[in-house]
């Protein structure tokens, strides 16, 4: 049985009012780092996560709280417009609690937003570049020949043409609905490995890169939906050969690496991480060790490193940045699949707390 949408057939019910009301989305991050969602109706629209009740779900079904306790809690924390559904509908990102008040262990928003109040003073800027790839329903790389490999790596980066670049529509319907939505999204580019991607977001202040990168992540799955095609943010899905990885470069700058001088703080910031690198690295990623191999574009994991335009390093400063001696830094190490509250919380951490 063909998954994908048939949007002739919802047509017509688009078009009906709602009676004032509106659909009210809520999601949330499940117990195995994945995204869930349901939809609950509220008598008017809304301007404010204050007007949203609390809600809860069964987390016995998520992974996230045993059977015989399974209410898990679910707290309204950002809204983003609802490009599905369109008018003054919502999608609302939730935190999640356990039934005695604590956070849910996958709650790493909770935590991150303890160290970004703690830091406010810094004004902490983020940039995440979300790489991911593309998969058919069976599994194998979309537009890959089945149980083979395409042509060797080269022409796929930013790539343009037939056989060079994959589900460009699917991509465009993804940035737009991130524009409608209000997730700040920087840009998109096609990757180095056939149907791999990366999208932008940022700069974001504080806690909010996390809440639109996770939004961003979530409308990507939701769109692909209707291709019938899956969203792997594996960091390695294909293990041998000459094939990247995907990784989810953290940019970050602080208000005093942004201002003139501003290399000082940049190079400061990097020694701290230098230090702490091991710690990082146990949140910047599951199979991670998989893609920091020291090729493709990646430090080996085990060596902590930095350099200017050097995009084999750990830490990145790039040129523009060192020439007019202000800006960010990026960090190069984390995955794919991390959970960005727990890797921008981390860097706040070491290097301002
Ligand atoms: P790359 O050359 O590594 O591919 P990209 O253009 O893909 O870089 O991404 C750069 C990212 O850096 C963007 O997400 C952008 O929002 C972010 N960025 C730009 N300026 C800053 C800043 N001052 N602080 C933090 N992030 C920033
Ligand atoms: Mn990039
Ligand atoms: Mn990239
Ligand atoms: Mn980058």
């Amino acid at each position: 049985m063909s998954t994908v949408h048939n949007p002739a057939l919802l047509a017509p019910y688009l078009k009906l009012d709602q009676g004032g009301k509106i659909m009210a989305e809520y999601i949330w991050i499940d117990g195995t780092g994945g995204l869930r969602c349901k939809t609950t109706t509220v008598d008017a629209p809304v301007k404010s996560v204050a007007e949203l009740k609390e809600w809860n779900f069964d987390g016995s079904s998520t992974e996230q709280a045993p059977g015989h306790d399974s209410d898990v809690y679910l707290r309204p924390v950002t809204i983003f417009k609802d490009p599905y559904r369109g008018g003054d509908n919502i999608l609302v990102l939730c935190e999640t609690y356990n039934s005695d008040g604590t956070p849910n262990r996958t709650n790493h928003r909770f935590h991150a937003n303890k160290a970004m109040e703690a830091a406010k003073e810094y004004v902490p800027w983020f940039g995440l570049e979300q790489e991911y790839s593309l998969l058919d329903a069976d599994g194998w790389p979309l537009a890959w020949p089945k149980g083979g490999f395409p042509a060797p790596q080269g022409a796929y980066y930013c790539g343009v043409g037939q056989g060079k670049v994959f589900a460009r529509d699917l991509i465009e319907a993804h940035y737009r609905a991130c524009l409608y939505a209000g997730v700040e999204i920087a840009g998109i580019n096609a990757e180095v490995m056939a149907s791999q991607w990366e999208f932008q977001v940022g700069p974001c202040e504080g806690i909010s890169m996390g809440d639109h990168l996770w939004m961003a992540r979530f409308l990507l799955i939701r769109c692909a939906e209707e291709w019938g095609i899956k969203v792997t943010f594996h960091p390695k899905i294909i293990k041998d050969g000459d094939w990247n990885g995907a990784g989810c470069h953290t940019n970050y700058s602080t208000k005093e690496m942004r201002a003139p001088g501003g290399m000082k703080a940049i190079e400061a910031a990097i020694a701290k991480l230098e230090v702490k690198h091991m710690d990082h690295i146990a949140l910047y990623g599951t199979d991670n060790e998989l893609r920091l191999s020291g090729k493709h574009e990646t430090a080996h994991i085990s060596a902590f490193s930095w350099g200017v335009a050097d995009r084999g390093a750990s830490i990145r400063i790039p040129r523009h940045v060192a020439a007019q001696g202000y800006g960010y830094l990026e960090d190069r190490r984390p995955a794919s699949n991390i959970d960005p509250y727990e890797v921008c919380g981390a860097i706040v951490k070491t290097t301002l707390l």
